[in-house]
């Protein structure tokens, strides 16, 4: 086999480790929430990668950061500090709780840095007995082996040897559970403000300053994970500020890079303190490139323009996908926030949220699953009103399919 050969599907199977199954279709070309194949099909792009694609394909803001950096320099190892990386970290501190910025290159990257500090600042702090990290089930925290292992699902940390130890899962939303769980023992709360992967469930704000007063009482931290609720998604720049509780620590990654990859984990000034010197770091992290695409990431997402418009669109997306539902009845419910929705499958359709998903393919548009039980929609959040249209147009043709068998 020869790269000069035309490029295929089959090939992956040959070449590329089989952790993936990746659709038959390879796209070529994206522009706003349009995506071409190599065969000129057209897709209109309801899943934005995953939640990554936050202003679309190739956003004119974007392209001319990255070209304009891709000009000036790319990479410079953590010796030297530079002007992107500055510049950003001062935006996430203006812009939130957070007085401290850590760079990393991922959601698993971050998400590690997060526990090894919260790790740390406990043994600091209060000695070396105080590691509990209590963390949910169903909860996605990226796979690392420490991430994975504080994610909510075995199946996913199962099968690679001994875990990283004194890490407790517990039921999301149940605040009688984590009374009963938490103790002086107890590190960190680590939680998504609304669980994605894990199936569009969202926290309720009871719950939410449960685990607030709760932490507080033993000396714990409360670590956000807001990979993929972060960066507008649910219509705040952040989720945490849609209720009074403020985490110590938040994770921040898929939107930061709108497509280029990008990380950051937020904290406090005293918090900081304990990642001294030498005690952590990452090659890649902060690099000059991604800062200047994350700059401009926020300085367009961050306006009231842009967060105003996800409300108007999640009411567009949400209404649209009811009205499927009266006339197939294939779903529970459509829940979730912003632009991250999920479409939950009745007992009818149980395990089949994928069929659904290649039968949009097949019509046209790209979607996402969150789990087996749903359809996940996380589209760009400033899809033109029409694309979404043309998008409901289509997942009701494959909705269609999917009933007609
Ligand atoms: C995607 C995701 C991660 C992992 O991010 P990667 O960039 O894949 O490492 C972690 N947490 C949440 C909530 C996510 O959605």
């Amino acid at each position: 086999m020869s790269v000069n050969q035309k490029l295929t599907r089959a090939q992956f199977d040959e070449v590329m480790v089989p952790n993936y199954a990746p659709s038959a279709v390879i796209p070529v070309r994206g522009e706003g929430s349009r995506v071409w194949d190599q065969e000129g099909k057209e897709f209109v792009d309801f899943a934005g990668g995953i939640a990554v694609n936050c202003l679309g394909h190739c956003h004119p803001a974007l392209v001319g950061a990255l070209k304009e950096q891709g000009e000036k320099i790319w990479h410079l190892a953590n010796v030297m500090t530079n002007e992107p990386a500055l510049a950003l970290a001062t935006k996430l501190v203006e812009a939130t709780f957070a007085e401290k910025v850590y760079f990393a290159n991922s959601g698993a990257e971050a998400n590690e840095a997060a526990l090894k500090l919260a790790r740390r600042y406990a043994q600091d702090k209060f000695g070396p007995e105080k590691d509990q990290i209590i963390a949910f089930d169903k909860a996605f925290h990226g796979r690392t082996f420490f991430t994975v292992s504080v994610g909510g699902q075995a199946a996913y940390s199962d099968g690679f040897g001994p875990k990283p130890e004194s890490i407790t899962h517990l039921p999301f939303n149940d605040i009688a559970a984590l009374e009963a769980e938490v103790s002086d023992k107890t590190c960190a709360i680590m939680l998504e403000p609304l669980q994605g992967e894990g199936g569009i469930i969202d926290a309720d704000p009871e719950f939410l300053h449960a685990v607030r007063a709760l932490a507080d009482k033993h000396n714990a931290l409360v670590v956000f994970d807001e990979v993929q609720t972060g960066v507008g998604r649910l219509g705040e720049l952040y989720a945490y500020m849609r209720t009074e509780v403020t985490p110590d620590i938040l994770t921040t990654a898929k939107a930061l890079g709108g497509g280029f990859p990008i990380a950051a984990m937020l904290t406090t000034t005293e918090i900081a303190s304990h990642l001294k010197i030498g005690t952590h770091g990452s090659t890649y992290g902060g690099n000059p490139l991604a800062c200047a695409i994350g700059n401009a990431v926020l300085d367009v997402v961050n306006t009231p323009e842009v967060l105003e418009g996800v409300k108007r669109r999640e009411q567009l997306l949400r209404d649209g996908l009811n009205q499927i539902n009266e006339k197939y009845n294939v779903f529970t419910e459509v829940r979730g926030q912003g632009l991250l929705l999920g479409a939950v499958l009745n007992e009818q359709y149980q395990g089949r949220a994928k069929d659904f998903l290649v039968a949009g393919i097949g019509e046209g548009l790209m979607s996402l699953v969150a789990g087996p039980n749903v359809i996940r929609f996380t589209p760009s959040l400033v899809i033109p009103e029409a694309d979404i249209a043309e998008g409901l147009a289509r997942f009701e043709r494959a909705v269609a399919k999917v009933v007609a068998g």
